[in-house]
């Protein structure tokens, strides 16, 4: 499995140590060529607005959303903004997903949180439990989804912070920032 990581931008470096983990092969993409070939792509957290305005620069935004039509995509944090179709003010966005989300949806005093989520999808592995212990950054939530998008985890609260439409993936946490590699193998899954 050849996993392509944009890396324009942002935290790319720890889904790379987590692929290799994996067995996976894995490819910087900074330009549209470095897509050829690639089974899968993660677009990694950071600020999305930035990978937003360097992906119209190196002429990536059209090729991007070409490769989700018959590639997977995850995004975690500002991927899963990326990957949106409305973040509720302009910036650039693939528009691929058919969620809305709500940026820095924590506010200041909770920038940065820990939760465990209910993820009833991922195996009961590695002495895990089906629970997984979710780091939040500045994160965004998932306000709504709609067409064949759907909630995949939510907050104890009911909010959304993950969903999946097809073989795109939306994440508001880090995964690459855990030990736990069981969001990286269901995405591997995935991609298959
Ligand atoms: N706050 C960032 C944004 O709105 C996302 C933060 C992150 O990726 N950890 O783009």
């Amino acid at each position: 499995m050849k996993v392509g990581i944009l890396a324009l931008q942002g935290d790319f470096i720890e889904h790379q140590a987590m692929l290799l983990r994996l067995g996976a092969e894995t490819v910087e993409v900074r330009l549209p060529q470095h897509l050829d070939g690639l089974d899968a792509l993660i677009i990694p957290g950071g600020e999305s607005t930035t990978i937003g305005k360097l992906a119209e620069t190196y002429g990536l935004m059209e090729p991007l959303r070409q490769f989700g039509e018959q590639h997977a995509i995850w995004g975690t944090c500002a991927g899963a903004i990326f990957l949106s179709k409305d973040a509720r003010r302009p910036q650039p966005l693939l528009g691929i997903m058919d969620i809305m989300v709500m940026r820095n949806a924590f506010g200041r005093q909770v920038d940065s949180f820990e939760v465990d989520l209910d993820t009833p999808f991922l195996p009961a592995s590695n002495g895990h439990q089906k629970t997984f212990h979710a780091v939040f950054i500045r994160a965004p939530l998932i306000e709504s989804v709609w067409g064949s998008a759907r909630s995949l985890a939510a907050l104890p609260n009911g909010r959304i912070v993950a969903a999946r439409q097809g073989r795109l993936l939306a994440t508001s946490f880090h995964p690459e920032l855990t030990g736990d590699d069981r969001f990286h193998r269901y995405f591997l899954e995935m991609a298959k």
